[in-house]
């Protein structure tokens, strides 16, 4: 059986049209760098990440007084920014022989990171595309989930969750919206 496609779904990536291309320089302003940095490291990376940008270069020992938490935590979410290409760090050692880590941020990395992910995300819809235009479904008028033609052969077009008859979906709105999604996605990717 096929299970009803979700077409509402859409990354926060697919609508930035100022914030693309090649000569793009991400900044903490950008929404999009924004979402990305709150989906990898949470509230707490992004006001990070606005502490580093103000008084870059600056130590971690110096972040972690800066934010009201536990240092384990705050140093779990410096590491987030990093793994996210967010952020880097210096190592260095002080006078007193402790090791020390200067932060600043690397946000230009970021925006490699972010392509990468739209053009799968390109890949994806445009996979979803195909499917819907080559494939009819079925549907009951409670809505449950659509089925294929085949699927609905099976079940001699009837409902599996409800036993109403099915009837062709007109799947037409859902193909035009993805063809937007696909449009806005093929503008800013490199
Ligand atoms: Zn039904």
């Amino acid at each position: 059986m096929t299970s009803s496609v979700d077409v509402e779904r859409r990354s926060a990536f697919a609508t930035a049209t100022a914030e693309s291309g090649k000569d793009w320089i991400p900044s903490l302003q950008d929404q999009v760098v924004r979402d990305y940095i709150i989906d990898a490291a949470g509230e707490q990376g992004l006001l990070l990440a606005e502490i580093i940008e103000e008084s870059q270069p600056i130590l971690g020992v110096d972040l972690v007084e800066l934010v009201e938490d536990k240092p384990s935590n705050v140093r779990r979410s410096l590491y987030k920014l990093e793994e996210a290409r967010v952020a880097q760090y210096a190592t260095d050692t002080d006078k007193s022989g402790w090791e020390t880590f200067t932060w600043t941020l690397s946000l230009n990395e970021v925006k490699f990171v972010i392509n990468r992910e739209r053009k799968a995300l390109l890949e994806h819809l445009r996979n979803r595309l195909n499917f819907e235009e080559l494939t009819t479904f079925f549907q009951c008028p409670e809505e449950h989930p659509r089925v294929d033609f085949e699927t609905g052969t099976e079940l001699g077009f009837r409902c599996p969750t409800c036993d109403l008859p099915m009837d062709n979906v007109d799947n037409t709105s859902d193909i035009e919206r993805l063809k937007e999604q696909i449009a806005e996605l093929e503008d800013v990717v490199f």
